[in-house]
């Protein structure tokens, strides 16, 4: 009987939204979204009722605070679930961070496509429909030129071509779909991998309608076990790039000349998935054993497949780059049309490769990120810290690493200075969670019991916020 009471005090959400502090609600931000919000808001306080949660004084309470609990409710479903965060980490490509932030030239060439048409298929001297890859593959063309000049040079030199899809693992299935459908592709035990987001080479393999010929062991692969496993059905062979772990101690693998050498006498493509696919030498970034494009084209590799938002710090993007005639082939597939990307996609990637083209490598903020010095990095934290440090929050800067991250060199870490947290009064995840509170939420890691912040990561310009945050941080209770 009385929750039939209770209910009668709810029965019009009409009459609710009539009330001025909901009129006002209305004019700000149109009438459809907060009748949405109120409907919510009073289906929640019915659940109330009938799950007796809420007695006549709690319910009285709760319509006093009606206008509040709408205009809450409201902002929580007018604002973007995706927004920025400050990477505090010291891992510079971050999956889960989005990998690459974009240089200014990329941000800029994406808006301006983004605004209005452009010519996207479209030849413009003669007006005809033209090729959506023709954007990119010229500066493909101008970065991999040394590749052609080489090794093939005896050959018929045949010049590089390049298309791109939508992740490298859209790269690989066209490959595999492509050049091995109802074949066999021949990859090492040691090379079966399975990357973050569940990539796993056998699985991809499965769904290129590809037969998996695996050979050799873990740890051990020789370039006979290659040779002893191709038969009339073998299509390809692959090798796939180890990214995110390493094999030690007891192990060999052929080199990428022997298996070239293989490929060529049998009349097979050899393709390399490398993973992250650099377009520079990083060992001036103080980056080793990270295959670059180059390298592998010219050794002679037939075909590689990289990752746009990896060490290239570009867009997410899968690029197939090597023969002509097999990335017709890769071309003709319809399932490229399937992965292929869009008009943003080919904007962004356009401004970072002409980054590349004019050797401008400070332009692109993955690898400018690489580049920064402890000592650089050092200097702005203690800045933070002299600021920010309290009773309450202790903060040390201690040595540590940086790691490129993204499946990238797993073995290669940059030496950086720390902003090391503890507080009295709350735990290390308390503390990480409080940095994640903020807005912008701030990314940090924990490491034996305290919270770590790398600015190698962070952009200098958000120096600040992190400084504001920390300050705020030790004076609350
Ligand atoms: C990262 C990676 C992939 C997957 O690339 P996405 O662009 O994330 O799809 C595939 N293979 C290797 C070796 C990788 O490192």
């Amino acid at each position: 009987m009385a929750k039939d009471e209770l209910f009668l005090e709810l029965q019009s959400v009409d009459e609710f939204i009539r009330r001025p502090g909901v009129e006002a609600l209305a004019a700000d931000h149109g009438s459809a979204p907060v009748t949405t919000a109120a409907r919510d808001v009073i289906a929640r306080l019915r659940e109330g009722v009938a799950s007796e949660l809420l007695d006549k004084a709690t319910l009285r309470l709760a319509l006093d605070g009606l206008t509040g609990a709408i205009e809450s409710h409201l902002r929580q479903a007018l604002c973007y679930s995706l927004r920025p965060v400050i990477n505090a980490t010291g891992v510079i490509l971050h999956t889960n961070l989005g990998r690459a932030p974009l240089s200014e030239a990329a941000q800029a060439h994406i808006c301006e496509t983004a605004a209005g048409f452009s010519n996207l298929e479209l030849d413009i001297e003669t007006g005809a429909r033209g090729q959506r890859d023709t954007h990119v593959d010229r500066l493909f063309r101008s970065l991999l030129r040394e590749a052609v000049s080489h090794e093939r040079r005896s050959a018929k030199p045949q010049p590089v071509s390049t298309i791109v899809v939508n992740n490298n693992a859209a790269a690989v299935l066209l490959t595999l779909n492509t050049l091995a459908e109802s074949g066999e592709v021949i990859v090492s035990r040691g090379e079966l991998v399975e990357i973050g987001g569940s990539f796993r080479v056998p699985d991809v393999m499965a769904k290129s309608a590809a037969t998996l010929r695996e050979v050799g062991t873990t740890n051990r692969t020789r370039i006979a076990d290659y040779e002893h496993a191709i038969n009339e059905r073998t299509r390809m062979l692959l090798r796939v790039h180890r990214s995110n772990f390493e094999i030690t101690g007891f192990t060999e693998q052929p080199s990428t000349a022997e298996l070239v050498a293989l490929a060529r006498e049998h009349g097979l493509p050899f393709v390399e998935d490398l993973g992250s696919g650099a377009l520079l030498d990083l060992q001036n970034f103080g980056i080793s054993g990270e295959p670059s494009v180059l390298d592998s084209l010219r050794a002679g590799v037939d075909l590689v497949t990289y990752s746009g938002d990896k060490l290239l710090g570009g867009p997410q993007a899968g690029i197939i780059s090597g023969r002509t005639d097999l990335v017709a082939r890769l071309r003709a597939n319809s399932l490229f049309r399937a992965l292929r990307v869009d008009k943003l996609t080919y904007a962004a990637l356009e401004a970072t490769l002409l980054a590349y083209v004019k050797r401008d490598p400070d332009a692109i903020p993955t690898l400018k990120m690489m580049r920064l010095t402890t000592k650089e990095i050092g200097k702005r934290a203690a800045a933070i810290a002299a600021h920010a440090r309290s009773a309450k929050l202790e903060i040390e800067i201690v040595d540590g690493e940086s790691v490129i991250g993204g499946g990238a060199a797993p073995s290669s870490v940059l030496p950086t200075q720390l902003l090391a947290l503890s507080c009295s009064d709350l735990s290390a995840e308390q503390l990480a969670a409080r940095l994640r509170a903020s807005d912008p939420p701030i990314i940090s890691r924990i490491e034996q019991g305290k919270v770590l912040l790398d600015l190698r990561t962070v952009f200098a310009e958000q120096d600040s916020i992190v400084k504001t945050a920390l300050t705020t941080l030790g004076q609350e209770g």
